[in-house]
């Protein structure tokens, strides 16, 4: 942990013009406050019971507070805007990475320095940079005390550098939705793009009517025992010519279209039907829950938990069976409506799943507003994360948010047993991932549900690398074929 005296700050002045840029190409300053750094700092505060928390951005000569959670005692307008010159933020820089100042009034090297602080009876502060995705310092993150301190264990500095890079990657996102709005308007117009869209309306309504839809679905694990807890429902289009298409293909056009209405309920009847197959096959399958992904245009559909609780009865599937995943761009839309929907979801009994977490416009504050049991660490995350530290950072951070909040975790898009490791490192309880199935057919999905206890062969343990044991569909096959051990799997 840094101790830095003030007024020492020599910053590189090319460094400094590297920095301003990265900034700048946020778009983050002079912003309006939002929602997802306000959560940040709100969990900071509460997480480390601190008085107040702070996330703040310096251009040349201020800094300026995007984010102040607490001190309520004390007027925004106070700190919104504060002279760079002698800050916090300096000294933050000149540290290059944590910074504690555990008894402010004490520290003789801060008399007559940070003399707003003072005023606010700060009494001690631990402060860590929020870094751009290349680790140049954009901000800060600060908790403050009114009242001197203890230093924070590994783990507590390990939590705030977390948040700090939760709020890192809010700011990517800004960069790169900014780069994209860019390049969008660098586009034909759109009814000039329709013209050569494929799928349009009618092949659609024709895959519809000719039943062309499938659904494959990919085990979810319990990364401890490797049990199949779960399964997720995903879409394919068996088209007769162009073959097997995968959703992000057609999925927006029948969202355009308002086609995904029908093409969701038949996703969610089959799902169903399924389920109940596989547990007719074996009672133990019973506590097995089948999860269905859910788009914006079905979540705002009027009378979505009456269609649901219909469903229920009519297949016989138990509540506690179904899940429903959705992303947080579909809550959006309907922001108002989405809060009582949920609830009336969540009251029917089945679970609600949070998809792609930590890509969303403001994750961090529909954690704390909406009732979703799971949390789905987006595939973004999880694939980064054996690449630097930042998205393990982002990743444990959110593992332990969910902890606090009480909510499950699932890490999308496991495919290395790198991945795996770093994961059950974290604490992460469930998974899935082309490591341990890809999405598969119902047909062998049924052979893998037979393995003994649902548990899935160890891929590790026989020291096989993952090419040699991938479980597409022919693997899956080879290996009951075999038998259920690892030992029989034939090797291609
Ligand atoms: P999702 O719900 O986040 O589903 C996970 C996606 O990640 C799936 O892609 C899955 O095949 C892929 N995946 C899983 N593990 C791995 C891995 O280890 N590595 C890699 N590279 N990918 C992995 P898929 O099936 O193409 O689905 C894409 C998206 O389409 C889904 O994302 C979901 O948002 C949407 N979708 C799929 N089925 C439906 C549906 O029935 N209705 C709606 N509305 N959307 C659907
Ligand atoms: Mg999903
Ligand atoms: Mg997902």
């Amino acid at each position: 942990m840094a101790h830095v005296e003030p007024g020492i700050c020599m910053f590189d002045r090319q460094q400094e013009e590297i920095r301003l840029a990265s900034l700048h190409a946020t778009s983050i300053l002079d912003t309006p406050p939002e929602a997802a750094y306000d959560t940040i700092t709100r969990l900071a505060a509460e997480y480390f019971q601190a008085g107040a928390a702070v996330l703040d951005f310096a251009d040349r000569s201020r800094v300026w507070v995007k984010s102040l959670w607490g001190c309520h005692t004390y007027p925004q307008k106070i700190v919104r805007e504060m002279p760079r010159t002698g800050s916090l933020f300096d000294l933050t820089v000149a540290a290059d990475g944590p910074l504690e100042i555990l008894d402010l009034p004490q520290d003789p090297a801060f008399e007559g320095r940070l003399a707003l602080l003072k005023q606010l009876h700060v009494g001690s502060l631990v402060s860590v940079p929020v870094r751009s995705s290349d680790g140049i310092i954009l901000g800060a993150l600060t908790i403050f005390w009114d009242r001197p301190h203890t230093a924070l264990e590994d783990d507590g500095l390990r939590m705030l550098e977390g948040l700090a890079d939760m709020a890192s990657s809010q700011l990517e996102l800004r960069r790169l939705r900014r780069n994209m709005s860019l390049r969008k308007n660098r586009r034909p117009h759109p009814i000039l793009r329709r013209l050569d869209t494929w799928p349009r309306r009618s092949d659609l309504l024709r895959a519809i009517e000719e039943r062309q839809f499938v659904l494959h679905y990919q085990p979810e694990i319990d990364l401890s025992t490797r049990r199949i807890v779960a399964l997720e429902a995903l879409i394919r289009w068996d088209h007769p010519d162009r073959g097997l298409i995968a959703p992000m293909d057609f999925i927006p056009m029948a969202e355009e279209t308002g086609l995904i209405l029908p093409i969701g309920d038949w996703v969610m009847e089959e799902a169903c039907r399924q389920i109940q197959i596989w547990k007719q096959q074996d009672p133990d399958h019973s506590n097995l829950r089948i999860c269905v992904n859910l788009s914006a245009r079905q979540f705002s559909r009027p009378g979505l938990t009456d269609h649901v609780e219909a469903l229920l009865l009519q297949t016989g599937v138990a509540a506690q069976q179904l899940g429903l995943e959705m992303t947080e761009s579909s809550l959006i839309p309907n922001m108002h409506t989405a809060l009582e929907v949920l609830t009336s979801l969540r009251k029917l009994g089945v679970s609600l799943l949070l998809d792609d977490f930590g890509t969303g416009y403001s994750s961090l504050n529909h954690l704390h507003s909406f009732p979703f049991d799971v949390l789905k660490i987006d595939r973004i995350f999880v694939t980064r994360m054996t690449n630097g530290d930042q998205p393990l950072q982002i990743v444990r951070t959110i593992i332990e948010l969910a902890r606090v909040l009480g909510m499950d975790v699932v890490a999308e898009g496991i495919d290395s047993t790198d991945h795996y490791r770093l994961l059950r490192q974290l604490g992460c309880r469930y998974g899935q991932g082309y490591l341990f199935s890809e999405p598969l057919s119902a047909e062998a999905v049924t052979r893998l549900l037979s393995l003994p206890g649902r548990v899935l062969p160890e891929a590790e343990m026989v020291g096989v690398r993952r090419d040699d044991i991938c479980f597409q569909e022919p693997d899956v096959l080879r290996v009951l074929r075999g038998g259920n051990g690892l030992s029989q799997i034939e090797k291609p």
